[in-house]
């Protein structure tokens, strides 16, 4: 079969994927095996590709956005059926038992199986997951506005609930890319009123198109105080922003898996009365779960740009330089 690579690391104009072919890959005890109808591309693709995060083999393919239909069952596995449609997310295993897991938060692993980074992903003909990990969708989502959900929709969701706004409150969006474009129309959806503080004209357009309450650039001043925020942009110089952009006791959730370094902060406006900075990590398959049943509900529907597999490495080059709004997906 066909699969992008992490041939070396770095920086996405110099070319770091390559398209190889491979064996396909047998579904092992509790695995299934999914031919890939198509696959989101995702921020954290770029991080691999350009080394912020280091691949955690050699040659992997990334991808953790994939949406497609089971052709083999590994042994053991029952879950689903030959020929059902699912998403293979970010979050491909975990232990089970270390005291995290114990307790609920599996996002918080020692051991954790992340697709695209630790094994195989999505860029390419077909994959092995977990049976376990992966989810059902949606029905009257198509294919590619499926994908997107699986990692910028579910860790977006995540952050909007570490971002702690109470019904009917103010929340800050920095940075409107694939996953803020998600989480804002869930938030307007509860009923929050939402500010969206973004570069790039594309993206301010599509938030004001969706509904947000006020638009700006990414270092203005949001009309009202914020209950709570969330930074997507990888741009550590922005928490100070967000941050004095907080009411009293508001939090801001930072929803990345890399950040530039984080200026300090100044205590009396930056920190003081309660406001708090809070990561996230990860998810847990329960946040998951709770996401895609919302999505469906409220019909989030994703703004999406196609591309051919074969043009997975223009897509992520057209990601880093911003050249489109929304989530891109590839399809083989
Ligand atoms: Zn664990
Ligand atoms: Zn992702």
């Amino acid at each position: 079969m066909r699969a992008w690579v992490v041939d070396h690391t770095a920086p996405v104009d110099e070319h770091p994927l390559r398209r190889v072919d491979r064996a396909e890959p047998e579904p092992g005890a509790g695995q299934v095996r999914v031919r890939i109808s198509c696959c989101g591309v995702c921020r954290t693709d770029l991080h691999l590709a350009e080394g912020d995060l280091p691949p955690k083999q050699p040659g992997l393919t990334p991808g953790h956005e994939i949406v497609g239909r089971i052709d083999t069952l590994g042994a053991g596995a029952s879950r689903f059926a030959v020929g059902e449609r699912v998403g293979v997310p970010w979050l491909g295993g975990t232990d089970g038992s270390c005291r995290y897991c114990r307790r609920g938060a599996e996002n918080l692993c020692l051991a954790p199986v992340f697709t695209g980074w630790d094994v195989h992903g999505g860029y390419a003909d077909a994959c092995v997951a977990d049976e376990a990990y992966v989810y059902r969708l949606p029905e009257k989502l198509d294919d590619e506005h499926a994908a997107p959900l699986l990692c910028a929709g579910i860790i977006g969701y995540r952050a909007l609930q570490r971002a702690a706004v109470p019904p009917g409150g103010r929340l800050g969006i920095y940075g409107f890319g694939g996953s803020a474009h998600i989480t804002a129309q869930i938030a307007l959806h509860q009923g929050m009123r939402v500010h969206v503080l973004t570069r790039g004209e594309g993206n301010r357009a599509l938030a004001a198109e969706l509904g947000a309450d006020s638009v700006g650039d990414a270092a203005d001043t949001p009309p009202e105080p914020l209950d709570g925020a969330i930074l997507f942009a990888p741009a550590g110089e922005l928490v100070p922003v967000a941050m004095r952009a907080l009411d009293r006791g508001g939090t801001l959730a930072i929803a990345g898996i890399w950040l530039s370094d984080i200026p300090s902060l100044r205590y009396a406006s930056e920190l003081f009365e309660e406001r708090q900075v809070r990561s996230v990590t990860a998810n847990t398959r329960r946040d998951g779960e709770e996401f895609l049943a919302l999505a469906a509900r409220f019909g989030i529907t994703p703004t999406t740009v196609a591309y051919p597999m074969e043009r997975a490495d223009d897509a992520l080059a057209d990601l880093a330089h911003g050249r489109f709004s929304g989530a891109a997906v590839v399809h083989n």
